[in-house]
């Protein structure tokens, strides 16, 4: 493939919609196959120490009752997840230090040890980098953070105190730590534009990541940014669709934003337009509706991932489903 510029990609977002994800559905199909990978949610704590405008989980937010997950409660779900034959427990949380460093590594190390053949993902913000190596020690696999938006102006806009090129450090010191790593962003931001969004997928595409979380910006009632508009459906699938084809293999799930967006058919239409994984949500019902990142957030369990995979068309892979990128030193490489 020839290398592609931002000037391009911005044509393309102008442009005809079908034969992109046409096209997406092709290179997903070269590079991916038909399986969709099953990744189980737990969304342990809604505590966050954050001020993200456009999160509900925001530390401002006092109109959210807050919960923790005992560790015990934790390592009990995590079990019944594996059980079901499902190969990887995804931790997130809302940017809590409520748990330190001992207590995850404890939690990460427990589940890891019980259920050896499966993966664990963490997507639990940001934290100092001595914790990712120790979560990495105690047998995390996977780290999840969206970079969230490509134009540092905009990341600084949306998230007080923090910067992109801070959230870049992490993501590369992830990968340095050889977790395989998720980054992503939101399409519909106020104040976005057509070529930050390009700016995104070249971003996820300079950083190689594994994995990358692409999803519509839903409001939420309870934080500044709630009188805008949603982000809109075929800007996001066009996203992600040429996220899939810039970047050929990446793993990218239909986001549980994009069944918010559009109930009806919005994970078939993602699935078609590149997706190759979805992430059914685990969490009990109590503390689930209180993970308001945004309002209306609907709940994709387990059969509804059926559901959603056989009307796509598409094969249930059991299997961990770990990155798809080489990992070979590129010198010794034979695929390149
Ligand atoms: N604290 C963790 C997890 C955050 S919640 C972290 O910072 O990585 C997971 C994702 O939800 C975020 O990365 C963000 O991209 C998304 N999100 C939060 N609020 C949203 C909203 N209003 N609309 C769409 N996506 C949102």
């Amino acid at each position: 493939m020839h290398t592609i510029f931002r000037k391009e990609i911005i044509e393309l977002l102008n442009g005809d919609a079908r034969e992109i994800f046409k096209k997406a559905d092709s290179v997903r199909k070269k590079f991916c196959g038909d399986k969709i990978y099953i990744r189980g949610i737990i969304e342990f704590s809604n505590h966050c120490c954050r001020s993200c405008l456009y999160c509900g989980l925001r530390r401002e937010n006092k109109n959210i009752l807050r919960y923790r997950m005992l560790p015990g409660q934790i390592i009990t779900l995590a079990n019944q997840i594996a059980q079901q034959g499902i190969k990887t427990v995804l931790l997130q949380s809302g940017d809590d230090f409520g748990y330190n460093r001992k207590a995850l590594s404890n939690i990460i190390y427990k589940i890891k040890n019980a259920n050896p053949e499966i993966a664990i993902t963490l997507s639990l913000g940001e934290r100092p980098f001595d914790d990712y190596k120790a979560f990495k020690d105690a047998g995390a696999d996977r780290y999840l953070l969206r970079h969230e938006a490509a134009n540092p102006k905009l990341y600084a806009r949306l998230h007080p105190g923090n910067t992109l090129k801070r959230r870049i450090k992490i993501l590369e010191y992830l990968k340095k730590l050889d977790y395989q790593v998720g980054a992503g962003n939101i399409v519909g931001l106020p104040g976005q534009t057509l070529g930050d969004l390009a700016d995104d997928i070249l971003l996820i595409k300079r950083l190689d990541a594994d994995m990358a979380g692409i999803g519509p910006f839903i409001p939420q009632s309870e934080t500044p940014l709630k009188n805008f508009p949603f982000g809109n459906l075929d800007l996001t699938l066009k996203i992600l669709a040429l996220t899939r084809i810039i970047t050929e293999n990446t793993h990218l799930p239909v986001t549980t934003a994009l069944a918010t967006l559009s109930p009806e058919d919005g994970l078939v239409m993602g699935l078609k337009a590149g997706a190759n994984v979805i992430m059914p949500d685990f969490t009990p019902e109590g503390y689930r509706k209180q993970y308001q990142i945004y309002d209306g957030k609907v709940r994709i369990n387990l059969k509804r991932t059926g559901d959603v995979i056989l009307k796509a068309k598409r094969k249930i892979s059991l299997e961990k489903g770990d990155s798809l990128k080489c990992k070979k030193p590129q010198k010794a490489c034979a695929c390149i």
